[in-house]
């Protein structure tokens, strides 16, 4: 069974069918038990702008197991209550595991967790993320309640050899692509397959050694990197994800070139902006429409666009799947 995805508008490209997918088997009302199995530092380097683990939570005998897909999130409902005296909200994450967890059975499924830590913007005072703190603290054993599996939008497609894509990630938002890449891979499909994944520093890159790692034994498969605070060039500045597309053009653009593409973004809320922006520069107007719909007095305007055009003067198509927050 599968299920099409509705038109945004006319389009050339043929419909994308996404796998149907269990959802709410385990409600946050009552969640089940699971153990963390393990959890590790997933930066480049220790020492670096940020606390990033990757937490492996061993799902066997619940609900959960086996019952997953790649790009989907499940729910931790951190003990202890709010500052009002109510049991804490349960709190989603992606799912950064291929479709057969960690091991292939079902059974492990992972996350990738930064650590929330901020400075109150009224008071001043150090400010912690209850669930992200919670979680990477969670040390091998330890008991975790959990929820889901939720989402079924944002998945590869059921017939995953019939594409090419091109996956753009900042930060944390590379968790559901380290699943659904493991996957494409696994399956040894022949599609060709770009990431590029944007980091404030170099230290911060989340799994470069693996995806180092695949791109050295997968041909079809290509690892870019963007920085964003450090200069490429002496004198220069650092990039964002969006300019791969300017400064990699020969390698992401031929995969968007045939109605095999499909566009995957993934991270801070704003980037998806900075992706059409230059999609509608670099993209002829047949390359264009199959991924974004504008007329042309805003495609004439590309240099001011704002996000709250995003849906109601710029449409992105069926073709690209967008989870920003
Ligand atoms: P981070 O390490 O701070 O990296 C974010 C990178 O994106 C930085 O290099 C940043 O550059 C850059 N950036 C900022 N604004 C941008 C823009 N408009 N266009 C392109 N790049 C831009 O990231 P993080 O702290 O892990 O945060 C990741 C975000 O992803 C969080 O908001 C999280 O909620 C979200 N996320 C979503 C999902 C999901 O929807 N399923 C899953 C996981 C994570 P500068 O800071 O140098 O400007």
């Amino acid at each position: 069974m599968t299920t099409p995805l509705k038109n945004s508008r006319a389009e050339r490209s043929p419909a994308i069918d996404l796998p149907e997918v269990s959802m709410h088997l385990v409600r946050p009302t009552e969640p089940v038990t699971a153990r963390v199995a393990s959890s590790r530092i997933c930066t480049r380097s220790t020492k670096c702008a940020g606390f990033v683990r990757h937490v492996e939570i061993d799902v066997s005998g619940t609900p959960l197991e086996g019952a997953f897909r790649a790009g989907q999130s499940f729910g931790v409902i951190p003990p202890g209550e709010d500052e009002r005296g109510r049991p804490h909200k349960v709190r989603l994450y992606s799912i950064a595991s291929p479709t057969g967890g960690e091991r292939g059975d079902g059974r492990i499924l992972a996350t990738t967790v930064k650590r929330t830590v901020d400075e109150h913007w009224e008071t001043g005072k150090l400010f912690l993320g209850v669930a992200s703190n919670y979680l990477c603290d969670l040390q091998e054993g330890d008991e975790v309640q959990l929820s889901g599996p939720n989402g079924k939008r944002f998945l590869l497609p059921e017939r995953p050899e019939e594409h090419d894509y091109v996956f753009f990630a900042t930060g944390t938002g590379i968790a559901p692509f380290r699943g659904m890449i493991m996957e494409l891979l696994e399956k040894k499909v022949d599609s060709r397959i770009v990431l590029v994944m944007g980091s404030p520093y170099r230290t911060d890159l989340l799994y470069d050694d693996l995806f180092t790692r695949l791109a050295r034994e997968h041909e079809n498969f290509t690892y870019l990197t963007a920085i964003s605070r450090e200069a490429e060039q002496p004198h220069g500045r650092g990039v964002y994800v969006q300019q791969r597309l300017a400064t990699h053009r020969e390698e992401i653009v031929p995969l968007l070139m045939t109605d095999r593409g499909l566009i995957y973004v993934c991270g801070v809320a704003g980037m998806e902006l900075g992706i059409f922006q230059e999609l509608a520069r670099q993209l002829a107007p047949a390359m264009r429409e199959p991924y974004l719909a504008c007329d042309a007095e805003t495609l004439a305007q590309v240099d001011t666009w704002d996000r709250r055009m995003i849906h109601r003067d710029i449409k992105p198509t069926r073709r690209v799947f967008l989870e920003v927050y």
